[in-house]
Order: structure tokens, then sequence, then C-alpha cells
């Protein structure tokens, strides 16, 4: 069984089923629930006995979904993705894969893409519809992309797609052009906090709704990367701490994290200061717990470097250069002259 969607993801599922366009495209930052949405949708458009709130979890094709064997159902995403959810690989690549002659994929690779097209050729197997679920879209590259694109411009028979991204400028604009768009909505700060209370409650690690506040202010208020918060470990006391801790040169409390993670600290901490430099609010930090912020030339430049990070950070050639260097540039933006208008 598929948990129950959270509440504002069950809103937004509702309004999208009342209306209908063969292509949708759901796009956000991350952590919104983009993945939780589409594969609602596909369960709700493929169940037997759909009702205004969605499938309804108990017919053949509701339990189809849920053991991931739907012959109307294709999934289209990179293949180190459909392995962590638990998505069946083609035959083909996943011998590649077992028999060590390639790697999983992180894109959405065009033989995927050539397989969801021909899947829309296929006869239909149980009920009218087919669905081809695509994440996250900006994983395809142009040649897949392209390859999508004929199917998703003259869809053969009864054919919906839904796309979601948590990029969707790096979509090709004839992609986008060919959805209907779905921006998605961010919930509540008390909404959000419920639901991860509910979570904690529910994989028996309870925990104080001051502690889940943290670990949504470091989010960003997004619930889902709050839960990857949570993962770390995170307490309350040291998240507000981190920036004076960077500050100094400790990287201590980061040693431990993926890359990934230690980068987006970093990100935050430039974000924040850049809004302290502008004179805005901070968003990930305590404002008090922020050191003065540098020049603003000193943070644009270290933000784009830290974009530039983020491009490879998920193959670093050595992780730990690679941190030894984030810290002692870290140190060096922090101690450099402040801007006059936090001075
Ligand atoms: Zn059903």
């Amino acid at each position: 069984m598929n948990p129950p969607l959270a509440p504002w993801l069950q809103q937004q599922l509702r309004s999208l089923l009342a209306q209908r366009g063969h292509a949708l495209l759901l796009s956000g930052p991350s952590g919104l629930g983009q993945y939780d949405l589409a594969l609602a949708l596909a369960r709700s458009w493929l169940c037997e006995q759909p009702g205004p709130d969605g499938a309804c979890g108990a017919c053949g094709s509701c339990h189809a979904i849920d053991v991931r064997t739907h012959a109307d159902l294709c999934v289209l995403m990179p293949e180190t993705l459909s392995l962590e959810l638990g998505w069946p690989l083609d035959e083909g690549a996943q011998k590649e894969i077992d028999d060590k002659k390639r790697k999983a994929s992180k894109l959405i690779r065009v033989e995927a893409a050539r397989d969801a097209v021909s899947f829309t050729q296929f006869t239909r197997s149980r009920g009218r519809t087919k669905v081809i679920l695509v994440y996250p879209a900006e994983r395809m590259n142009i040649e897949s992309a392209n390859t999508l694109l004929k199917t998703l411009e003259e869809p053969n028979g009864e054919v919906l797609f839904v796309l979601a991204t948590e990029a969707a400028h790096q979509l090709l604009p004839t992609i986008r052009s060919r959805c209907q768009s779905h921006a998605m909505v961010w919930p509540g700060e008390a909404e959000a906090l419920d639901w991860l209370l509910q979570q904690a409650t529910e994989a028996s690690k309870p925990v104080a709704r001051e502690q889940a506040a943290v670990w949504l202010q470091a989010a960003g208020g997004r619930p889902e990367d709050a839960m990857a918060w949570a993962a770390t470990g995170l307490q309350g006391t040291t998240w507000a701490q981190l920036p004076q801790a960077l500050a100094r040169g400790d990287w201590g409390t980061l040693a431990g994290w993926p890359p990934a993670q230690q980068l987006a600290v970093l990100q935050k901490l430039c974000h924040d200061l850049m809004a302290l430099a502008s004179g805005a609010p901070a968003r990930f930090f305590p404002t008090e717990q922020l050191p003065p912020a540098p020049r603003w030339t000193a943070l644009a430049q270290w933000s784009r470097e830290l974009m530039g990070a983020a491009r490879s950070v998920e193959h670093p050639y050595n992780a730990g250069l690679m941190q030894e260097a984030w810290a002692a540039r870290t140190r060096q933006v922090l101690a450099s002259r402040p801007s006059a208008r936090s001075a």
C-alpha cells in the first residue's frame, strides 16, 4: 500500500483531477512532493473506480501499481532512481548492470525513452488509458527529450503524461510548451510541521515540534528536504551555531554528511548572507547567528563557485580534498571585509 498523500498534495491532486489535459508538468523546487503527486495522478487515471479524491486503493489496477507491475504504466526515470524506488528496469539494462558492464545511469537514457515510445504503441492490456510518468524530467538529455517529444505531440490513442521536475528551466522549451504546467504548492508552516511530526511518529522516532521546526527551517520550508535533515540527526542548537562554526573553520558537524548536503549548507549560508547584505530577512539560519555579511562582490563570486561545485558534487574526484577546499574557501569568504550596510 502507498502511504496516504500529504494533505497539501491531496488538495492539488483533487484540483488536477478535475481538469484534464493529456500532459501535465509538475514543477517547483525539490522537496515539495513532485514524485508523490505524479504517482498519485497516474494511479488515479488508471484506477478502475476513481473518486474525486483519487484512486480507490483497492482495485486490481491500484494493486498492480503498488507492487510495481502495472502493464499500462511506464515510469521513465534515471536507473539509479528506479532502483532506489523499486521500479523494475528493462531486462537488458538490468543485466548490463548486474554483469557490471556499466553502472546504473543517473540520466534518463535514450533507450528508456525509446521503450516509452513503443509502450504507447502496444495493445493496451487493462483499461482504456496508458500513462507515462517522467521524473525528474530534467534528467532527460536532448536525445531522450526529442525521442519523447513526438509521442508527447501526437499521443497514440489514450495516453496521458505526467512529467515532474525540480528544474523546469532545464527542460527543452518544446517539452514545456506541450504540457499543461502546474506549479507545486508550498505547504503552510503548521501543516508541514504536523506532517513531519506524523512521519517521525510513524517511524517510531517521535520528536519535539521545536526540533521539527529546525529541520523545516534548514530545508527552507520544504517538507521532504526536512526529512533528509532529520536523517542526518541534525540538532536544533547545532544548526543555529553552524554559521559561527564555519566562520571559525570548524567543519566538525558537516564532516560526516554527504558532500551534497555539505554543499547545500554553504549555499544556504551564502543565500542568507546575500539577503542580509541587501537588507532582506535570512531564510535558513537565525539572523542573530549569522556573521557580518561580506561584501556583495565576494558573496556573488562565492555563490557562482558553489553553483559550479553543485554540478559535479555527485561525482567528486576526491571527496576529502573537496571538503578541505570548501572549508578553507568558506572561512576566507566569511573573514573578508564586511559590506558597508551590515558593518
Ligand atoms: Zn483503484
